[in-house]
């Protein structure tokens, strides 16, 4: 008779997953059917066919829910997670759109986001304040770190939470993961490693504990999160220092791009509203 076990999906390899017992056992799994609606950090129902195998027969209800970007087949990333922590650096410099994108993904899950400004030890540090600047003022947590030097100022903001660390490359994300997970995850590290070098190909998402309320979830090569759900009511309030203008101008469908008399752009020309965000805002809304 097979065993039916409550675990915690803690890695995702195209259709295998690694399930996580409470007893800290880790299973090799494979979802039953043929469509694959798993992601890391999901709560599942496994069944034990093998010393270390078992098939995931149910999902618990997830509090929030990240989706890829692009076309993969997988189209899960992470589930229940609660912060979204944006990895940006002073050298490469990185790209405004891809970080407003994660806010907006972060926003509409209802998520914690931090923006970890990475290589502080760099001379190019001015620049990245300054490119960095409208989101301190809106209300952002802007951290400013030198993941190869100390990732100790971190750890307050990790504390009670699911965070999902995002960047674009170069950015120093393996850095910073490698730096907070503790020894006594290697473990798990070299599993994932085995399965990645072997049949499986590309990891989706690996979730580490940094203690008992505390989980890191790392997504290699995910650069930011699908935003195909928000339409564009959802986008403008996601842009916090929209809000005190929403509604306010002429048109009642406005784009804030060309039309007259348009709150936004009138509050943006007095300084009130960054001109690079209303440029991100339109790029993000124009495709
Ligand atoms: P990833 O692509 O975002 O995972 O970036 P990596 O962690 O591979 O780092 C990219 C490069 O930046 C590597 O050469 C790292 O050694 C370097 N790097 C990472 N963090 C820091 C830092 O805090 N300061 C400096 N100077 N270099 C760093
Ligand atoms: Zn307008």
């Amino acid at each position: 008779m097979s065993e039916k076990l409550r675990g915690q999906v803690i890695a995702a390899y195209g259709r295998h997953y690694l399930a996580e017992l409470p007893g800290g056992e880790i299973l090799e799994c494979v979802p039953r059917g043929k469509k694959s609606e798993v992601a890391c950090g999901d709560v599942v129902e496994v069944e034990r066919t093998g010393t270390d195998q078992g098939v995931i027969n149910g999902i618990a209800p997830r509090s929030t829910l990240l989706y890829r970007s692009d076309a993969y087949k997988q189209k899960l990333i992470a589930a229940n997670v609660t912060q979204i922590i944006v990895v940006v650096a002073t050298e490469p410099s990185f790209n405004d759109e891809l970080l407003a994108r994660c806010l907006l993904a972060a926003h509409e899950q209802k998520l914690e986001t931090l923006i970890v400004l990475n290589k502080c030890d760099l001379p190019q540090i001015a620049a990245a304040r300054a490119q960095l600047s409208p989101y301190g003022k809106i209300g952002y947590k802007v951290l400013e770190l030198s993941a190869k030097k100390d990732v100790t100022s971190l750890l307050p903001f990790l504390q009670g939470h699911t965070s999902v660390l995002v960047g674009q490359s170069g950015m120093g994300k393996s850095t910073l993961v490698n730096a907070l997970i503790p020894a006594a995850h290697a473990a798990t590290r070299e599993i994932s490693t085995v399965l990645d070098s072997g049949k499986h190909t590309t990891t989706h998402a690996r979730l580490y504990h940094l203690n008992a309320d505390s989980h890191l979830i790392d997504c290699p090569g995910v650069q930011l999160f699908g935003l195909h759900h928000l339409d564009f009511a959802a986008m403008e309030r996601s842009f916090p220092e929209f809000l005190p203008y929403l509604g306010s101008c002429r048109f009642a469908n406005c784009s804030h791009s060309h039309e007259p008399d348009c709150a936004i752009r009138k509050a943006t020309a007095e300084g009130k509203i960054d001109e690079r965000r209303l440029k991100l805002f339109q790029q993000i809304t124009a495709h």
